[in-house]
């Protein structure tokens, strides 16, 4: 969907923000094991993903902008196209909210890595 090269392409197939080539995480999110667990350096250029203590910590913000946007288009989406009540559309945005945590978290950290790590196409020996 993304041409390799580009910022949108590391992030939608979570691969590494400098080749492009390696993964970011060591399992997919369709097996739900390990899902949060990632390689500590890029397995194809050895670009290093943990770059100090607590880098993630700041892909909070990331979730958190994501995740609001989330409900609050879920919420725009249920009052205003399925006709469904205030209660019901916050329900139903709070049940959908949940089911995408994990894609949420492993997306802010893919986005978080990308604003630092720069793609060089020639960068694939390790
Ligand atoms: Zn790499």
């Amino acid at each position: 969907m993304f041409k390799k090269g580009s910022k949108l392409y590391s992030i939608s197939k979570f691969k590494c923000p400098r080749c492009h080539e390696g993964d970011l995480y060591k399992s997919s999110l369709a097996s739900m094991q390990g899902i949060y667990n990632m390689h500590d350096n890029c397995p194809k250029c050895n670009q290093d993903y943990q770059k100090e203590p607590g880098f993630y910590w700041g892909a909070m913000y990331i979730g958190y902008a994501l995740s609001s946007g989330y409900m609050l288009s879920a919420m725009v989406l249920c009052i205003f196209v399925f006709d469904f009540t205030v209660n019901q559309s916050f329900a139903t945005a709070i049940v959908g909210g949940f089911l995408f945590v994990p894609l949420v978290a492993r997306l802010a950290r893919a986005i978080w890595i990308n604003i630092y790590v720069k793609y060089k196409p020639s960068s694939n020996k390790v």
